[in-house]
């Protein structure tokens, strides 16, 4: 799909009788191609954000459209299959499982699916890809964090999404290896075409984006294209 399109999107959480606007009123379109960043203080809805795009969760209020596809539509198997073939999400804190290998983590989301290529082939590019063929048999446990998000974009990317959503994917490194992912998600958007949304609180790497979304309370304050010379 080329365009996501957010509608008046508002989510609100109710647990334990409290109730907390995480979003309101919330309205963009996001565009493939694209390196979007998502910045703002703690608590001001961007991980939300991010999770209602990628239908991990869904809204109190409004609407997000993949080109003409309304998600909320979407239940079970069809909504499965749609994430499949269209999102692929990075967290901070990697999320890998802890009793596959490297290379089992890359293949693990085509573990239930059919597909048209070689799985373990198809896997074996993308670790190649990020640069740890060599450590294809070592678990997670036996790599540094920085290894640790490189399995996890890899298995991100293993179906080549058109869409990668990564929240605050650099959180939890150094400069270095923060680094090393930002050109990978660089990357994959230049050689696929894809589109990035990136959550950071690194304003550096966000300046370095085609385009800086500011969330505050809830809301979107602020939405600046860089200008390519
Ligand atoms: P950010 O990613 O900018 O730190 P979040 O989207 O995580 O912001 O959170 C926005 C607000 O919603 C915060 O007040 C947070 O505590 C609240 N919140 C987030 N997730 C939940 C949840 N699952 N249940 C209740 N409140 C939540
Ligand atoms: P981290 O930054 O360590 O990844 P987050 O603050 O983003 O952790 O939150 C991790 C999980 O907890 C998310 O799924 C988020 O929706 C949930 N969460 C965040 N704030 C709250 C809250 N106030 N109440 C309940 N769940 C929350």
């Amino acid at each position: 799909t080329m365009t996501i399109q957010i509608k008046n999107l508002a989510k609100t959480y109710s647990g334990d009788g409290v109730a907390t606007t995480a979003l309101r009123d919330v309205n963009l379109t996001l565009h493939h191609k694209e390196f979007t960043a998502i910045v703002g203080p703690s608590g001001s809805g961007k991980s939300t954000l991010l999770q209602l795009i990628g239908t991990l969760d869904v809204p109190t209020a409004g609407t997000i459209f993949y080109d003409d596809v309304d998600v909320s539509k979407l239940r079970g198997n069809a909504l499965a299959d749609f994430r499949f073939a269209q999102i692929g999400f990075i967290f901070q804190h990697f999320h890998l499982l802890p009793t596959l290998t490297a290379l089992e983590n890359v293949m693990s989301p085509l573990f239930p699916r059919k597909v048209g290529y070689d799985k373990k082939g198809r896997a074996q590019e993308l670790l190649d890809w990020v640069g740890l063929s060599h450590k294809q048999n070592a678990l997670p446990s036996q790599l540094s964090g920085g290894e640790q998000q490189r399995v996890a974009i890899a298995r991100a990317l293993v179906n080549r999404p058109k869409w990668l959503l990564a929240d605050e994917p650099t959180g939890n490194l150094d400069s270095n290896n923060g680094e090393m992912v930002f050109q990978l998600l660089r990357k994959y958007q230049q050689e696929h075409g894809s589109g990035i949304v990136f959550v950071t609180h690194d304003e550096h790497l966000a300046g370095r984006t085609d385009r800086r979304i500011e969330m505050r309370d809830g809301s979107m304050i602020a939405d600046t294209m860089r200008v390519s010379s």
